[in-house]
């Protein structure tokens, strides 16, 4: 069970990397499957700052920001796009992230965040991409 949120899983995109399917796999040691249970330590333990970001931002490649919103062009256009695309299929918002983040700092984050992804049975953690409890129910897939 865990009980706090880390702060070196939240990526500088503003996703948290504590409630993804992928990093829920890896830290309760649920089996892998191809395509099916994808295990990963997280964007920020992962080194690449950010899959799907770092590889089109010179910015984050460099290490000039911890966080996008420390960057004049945010939202760019990747950075829309990803939150676009997470706020349409898991009503969660990155950009969102960015803001409570900058306006209240990663402390407030983690914690609210730490609420909203509680399992009311069993005080585990549930994944956002696929609502469900990786402490107490059984996972078969990523998105489920
Ligand atoms: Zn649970």
């Amino acid at each position: 069970m865990v009980d706090e949120f880390k702060t070196e899983l939240v990526a500088p995109c503003g996703m948290n990397c504590n409630i993804c399917s992928g990093y829920l796999a890896y830290s309760r040691n649920l089996t892998r499957k191809r395509g099916k249970i994808i295990h990963c330590i997280g964007c920020r333990p992962r080194n690449k700052q950010c899959a799907f970001l770092k590889g089109r931002c010179a910015t984050l490649r460099d290490g000039k920001v911890r966080f996008c919103f420390e960057c004049k062009k945010v939202p760019c256009a990747s950075l829309a796009k990803i939150d676009a695309r997470y706020r349409s299929k898991f009503n969660y918002s990155f950009v969102g992230n960015l803001m409570t983040i900058k306006n209240h700092g990663i402390k407030k984050f983690l914690a609210d965040e730490r609420k909203r992804w509680r399992c009311k049975k069993c005080g585990g953690t549930i994944s956002v991409h696929n609502g469900k409890c990786y402490d107490c129910k059984i996972i078969t897939s990523w998105a489920g």
